[in-house]
């Protein structure tokens, strides 16, 4: 065993919260992957979550989940974007918070995501209901928020925020908006995510 798998097994046998998976499936998916597994260990154990509950745990959790997703489909959780490994290493892969650590949101797996810069930024330390509030009543958000920003900004945003639609509207409300089936759901987004990219990635 090499000293960052002696590391996070030291982490894993002495945890005492409830385990996602077995020992076995960490180091199979860690011999896969080993850069990127310790190159997010790293940034999820970073100084700024020192002082929340049990960090190293959960940034084993989290490189779980970020490795497992680049090994399956390496992806921007917003927009859809695919990944290529040295974009993992070069700063445009962010770990976003979904629910920001800003606000109410923790510092466990299910909360982090793969994003891209872009993305991450946009959504800087937006809410879910303040992404449905974009996504619904943009005049009246725009009232009172983002007062400088240009009209493309406010724009992109708009568009930004219906790709939240399904998360934060529910499946049936988002199957009622564009009268689709359950199982039109899946291709729906895919083709939302690849129309904002064709719009906004002019690459
Ligand atoms: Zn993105």
């Amino acid at each position: 065993m090499n000293s960052f798998l002696s590391r996070i097994n030291k982490i894993y046998a002495s945890s005492k919260a409830r385990m996602m998976c077995r020992w076995p499936e960490i180091k199979s998916l860690y011999v896969q992957e080993p850069d990127i597994f310790e190159n997010i260990f790293k940034r999820g154990s970073s100084i700024r979550y020192k002082l929340r509950h049990d960090v190293r745990m959960n940034a084993l959790w989290i490189a779980y989940n970020i490795t497992d997703g680049y090994l399956k489909n390496p992806r921007c959780y917003y927009c859809g974007i695919l990944f290529e490994k040295s974009d993992y290493f070069n700063g445009t892969v962010h770990l976003d918070h979904f629910d920001p650590i800003s606000k109410t949101g923790k510092h466990l797996a299910g909360n982090v995501v793969p994003a891209c810069r872009d993305c991450n930024l946009l959504k800087s330390n937006l809410l879910d209901i303040e992404l449905l509030q974009i996504s619904k009543n943009p005049e009246t958000f725009f009232t009172n928020k983002y007062l400088s920003s240009s009209d493309s900004k406010k724009e992109k945003l708009m568009d930004f925020s219906a790709l939240f639609f399904q998360r934060i509207g529910g499946i049936d409300g988002y199957r009622e908006k564009y009268n689709i089936s359950i199982n039109e759901i899946r291709s729906h987004q895919d083709k939302m995510k690849d129309n904002y990219r064709a719009k906004w990635y002019r690459n």
